[in-house]
Order: structure tokens, then C-alpha cells, then sequence
């Protein structure tokens, strides 16, 4: 087990490198540096896939899973060697130079994605997303399925959930917010986003944007925040966490947003356990799992009244310019207001997981090959149609707006949604093991509620798969039935 861990951590720093690398092509690289950063890229992930299958080359790995299979392991050390196996089996089936292909791929269809967005032109995008999607399609050939090729794609963002899972709790959830939206979108039509405008310095909404996140428990001395054209957070190590946002001018909740989301998932990056660094004890979840930080932190947190009460003055007194002259009510109605919109990372609580639904439901039909790719934009248009009653003008607009296809990630979106309604689930239960929760937060005081993520989530690292982990935490298995509730009692008064 020592040799194995040695062996692991070996590896961790080639893969906080590889984090460093990508931080870095999103920030700070100059754009010329592209195609030879894309380049590194894949060369280093050739190197991590088979210095990790190396792992095994004088029989390490199949002799310790030998001993766990017969019950002689004990403890950290079942975790460890189950999902390194897990992994080993999963990188074992995809050969180098298929690694190698998809990496390269990917990397270059990136910057076509992007052309094609631009000028609005989904043919110049379509031949490499029919390249993706076949080598994709061979990847889940090379790892295997029982039912459909999606699920072993699925399989790699939320580990044990399958296609046939997770169809039901998405239709469930389907169900309940199609004639919902119905229900409240009159009711919203009145609320002006237009009255929260204002002229925002960028620097003083990034030294606001740090004091809440701070406030929250997010180390900015195990972490910083940069500017990039998309937020995400990159974990290089528990101590070391990058997170990035955007700005807008006139709205200083565009990146507040954007931050506290990123915080939450930065949160859990630093509270993953750092003397198992290196080893799956100290490895998220699953991307479900480290969504539900995130939009935990950024909505049901983060928009609630409590949360406001505490830092809606300290806006007012940083901005006197417009807030000083909008009630906190108001205030909260704005950023709750439901609108079905185009797009899907600016869409509300309500709607956004339409949108989700809407990708999960092309993508596994690209996968299992059902649909032509060429009806991509079509199909989108008509299913944005049905669920949101939104026209799409554009494919820029429409079928181009995410980055998740060109890079390769296909059954990455349900995650999204699922996220979602582990955060109600958690929350929930929260409350109920502190019941005084809003209390605490109306005094800005976050303490206990980062301490609750960190004692419940962080610290087990990938001991539960995510069902499992939700089960224990929860004493139920995920569910959409606390989102759903959550939503109800948050929108009561507009039914
Ligand atoms: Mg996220």
C-alpha cells in the first residue's frame, strides 16, 4: 500500500501541472500560443494515462486487488485500491494512441467551436462534432456498456448512475417544471432586472466579490480569483485553489453570481482531506456531487433572504448607486425572477434545468446514433420551442452556445441538473441538523454551514459514490423531490 500511494502521488503532481497548464491557457497564455499549448497538453496527458497503467507493470495493483477481493484489506485502504482499480480497469481499455487522438481533437475543435459560434455558422462546426462524437461513441465501445453506449459515458462524470436512472428522475423533474413555468411566468413579467443597473468599477466588485466569498470560508490563502471569458474553478491541490469569474459594467451580480458558485466548488477542493493527497481519498465525488457545492452556495444560499439580509447593506454601502434607493425585497425579487431565456448559463433556478434536460436528451440520442447531426439545430430549436416557449433566432444562440460538445465532454450536462437536486436534498437536511441555519446566516455567520459540507462531503473524498454518499447523508436516495418542494415554498406567492 505504501509503494502505492508513492506511486500516486508521483502522478498527482504531473496532474497539478496539467491544472496549472489549463489555468494558465484560460487566463493568461496569448492567443498565439494555442496550437503548441494544445500540444502540451496532450502530450502530458499521454504521459499521466501511462505512467497510472504503469502502476501495474511489476503486478502491484492486481496483487493488492487480489487481497482486497479476498477481504485482507482494511479500512482507507479498501477505497483506495477499489476505485484505483476502478480507473486502472477504465484507462486499461483505451489505447495510448486513442488518448493521444481525443486530447489533440478536442483541444483543436475548441477553437473551430468558437470560429463557428462567432459567425453564427454551425456547418463549419459540424464536421468536428462528427469526429468527437465518433471517437467518443469508440470510447464507449473500448470501456463497454450494457445498455446504451451513453451510459458508459455517464458513467465517467457521475460513477454508478445510468441512463435508465437518470431519464426517470429527469422526467420526473420535466413533469413538475414544464406546467409550473406556466403557472408563475405571469406572475414575473412585472419584476425589472432593469432597476438593479448601475456603473460598477471592476475593482471594487472584485474586492466585494472576495469579501463575501471570504465570508463564505473560501481561503484566499489556499486559493486566489482571476478574470477569464468562462468561470471555473481548478483545483491544483487543497491548498492551492484557482477560481475565475467575468465582469459586467453595469450589473455587479453578473460576477457575484458567478463567483459565489465557483467559491462553492472551491470550498470543496480545499476541504478535501490533504494528507490523502494523491489518492482517490482526497478526490471529489463525482461532478453531480461537486455541482451541488457550487449551486448550493450560489442559489439556495446565495439568493435566500438570510444570506441578503446580512450583505445587502454592505452592497448598498459599497454601490449607494442603485441599491441605496431598492428595498431588500425587491432586491431579491429581481435576482429570483424566473424568464425563460436563450441561454443556458444566465437562465434562472426554474428554467436552467430545462435547458439541461434539453442536452441530456440530444446527446445520448448523438450517441446512440438515432439522430442526424445535421438536424442539430433543428432539433434544438423545436425542443427550446416545446419546453421554454422561446423562439431561437440563431445558432450561435441555439445549438453553438456551449463549449461541453467541442471539448469532448458528452454526458457531462445531466450532472448539471443532478447537482441541483443534491443541493435541495443536502439542504434540507442541513436545516435540520442546525436548525437555527437563517439565523446564523442573517449575522454572516457561515461557520457551521461550511463546517456541515466539509464534516458531510469533503472530508470522505470518494469513500461513497455519490448514491451512496446522498443515502448517508440524506437517509434517501437522490431524488428530485427537495427541488421540487424548494421551488414550490420559493415561489409560493407567485402561484
Ligand atoms: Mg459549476
Amino acid at each position: 500500500m505504501k509503494e502505492l500511494k508513492k506511486r500516486l502521488q508521483d502522478i498527482s503532481h504531473l496532474s497539478s501541472v496539467l491544472a496549472l497548464l489549463c489555468w494558465d491557457q484560460e487566463v493568461y497564455m496569448p492567443k498565439k500560443g494555442a496550437d503548441r499549448r494544445a500540444a502540451s497538453i496532450a502530450e502530458l496527458n499521454g504521459i499521466i494515462h501511462n505512467k497510472f497503467l504503469a502502476i501495474d507493470s511489476d503486478g502491484l495493483l492486481t496483487k493488492l486487488k487480489k487481497e482486497l477481493d479476498e477481504n485482507k484489506l482494511k479500512g482507507k485502504d479498501v477505497v483506495i485500491v477499489t476505485e484505483v482499480w476502478r480507473n486502472f480497469e477504465r484507462e486499461k481499455k483505451l489505447p495510448e494512441e486513442f488518448v493521444r487522438e481525443i486530447a489533440e481533437t478536442v483541444s483543436r475543435a475548441q477553437g473551430v467551436w468558437a470560429e463557428a459560434r462567432n459567425k453564427n455558422d454551425f456547418k463549419l462546426f459540424l464536421p468536428w462534432l462528427t469526429k468527437i462524437v465518433k471517437l467518443k461513441r469508440k470510447e464507449a465501445e473500448y470501456i463497454g456498456y450494457e445498455k446504451s453506449p451513453y451510459d458508459a459515458l455517464l458513467d465517467a462524470c457521475e460513477p454508478g448512475m445510468d441512463s435508465e436512472q437518470a431519464l426517470q428522475i429527469l422526467n420526473d423533474l420535466k413533469d413538475f417544471l414544464m406546467p409550473f413555468l406556466k403557472e408563475i411566468k405571469d406572475s414575473q413579467k412585472n419584476i425589472k432586472p432593469k432597476i438593479l443597473e448601475g456603473k460598477f468599477p471592476l475593482d471594487r466588485q472584485a474586492v466585494f466579490n472576495e469579501m463575501v466569498v471570504s465570508k463564505m470560508g473560501f481561503d484566499m490563502e489556499a486559493g486566489r480569483i482571476d478574470k477569464t471569458t468562462h468561470p471555473f474553478a481548478d483545483g491544483l491541490h487543497p491548498n492551492d485553489v484557482r477560481i475565475t469569474t467575468r465582469y459586467r459594467l453595469n450589473d455587479a451580480l453578473y460576477s457575484l453570481g458567478s463567483v459565489i458558485h465557483e467559491a462553492g466548488h472551491g470550498i470543496y477542493e480545499q476541504g478535501l482531506p490533504v494528507e490523502d493527497f494523491g489518492t482517490p481519498l482526497s478526490e471529489s465525488v463525482s461532478l453531480g456531487i461537486h455541482e451541488s457545492q457550487s449551486r448550493m452556495w450560489e442559489n439556495i444560499i446565495g439568493k435566500s433572504k438570510p444570506f441578503w439580509k446580512y450583505f445587502y447593506p454592505k452592497l448598498q454601502k459599497e454601490f449607494p448607486e442603485p441599491f441605496k434607493k431598492v428595498a431588500l425585497d425587491d432586491f431579491l425579487k429581481v435576482i429570483n425572477k424566473v424568464a425563460p431565456s436563450l441561454i443556458r448559463t444566465e437562465a434562472d433556478e426554474v428554467t436552467y434545468n430545462l435547458h439541461i434536460i434539453l442536452r441530456f436528451e440530444i446527446e445520448k440520442e448523438m450517441i446512440e446514433g438515432s439522430i442526424d447531426l445535421k438536424d442539430l439545430p433543428k432539433i434544438w430549436k423545436s425542443k427550446m420551442k416545446e419546453y421554454l416557449g422561446v423562439d431561437v433566432p440563431s445558432d450561435a444562440l441555439g445549438v453553438l452556445q456551449d463549449v461541453h460538445w467541442s471539448i469532448g465532454l458528452i454526458g457531462y450536462f445531466p450532472t448539471y441538473a443532478f447537482g441541483n437536486l443534491y443541493s435541495a436534498q443536502f439542504f434540507s437536511k442541513m436545516k435540520k441538523d442546525i436548525p437555527d441555519t437563517d439565523k446564523k446566516m442573517v449575522k454572516g455567520d457561515f461557520v457551521e454551514i461550511k463546517k456541515w459540507l466539509n464534516k458531510k462531503i469533503h472530508a470522505h473524498g470518494k469513500t461513497y459514490k455519490a448514491g451512496e454518499l446522498v443515502k448517508k447523508v440524506t437517509g434517501e436516495d437522490l431524488n428530485s423531490r427537495y427541488f421540487i418542494e424548494y421551488l414550490k415554498e420559493k415561489y409560493k406567492k407567485a402561484r
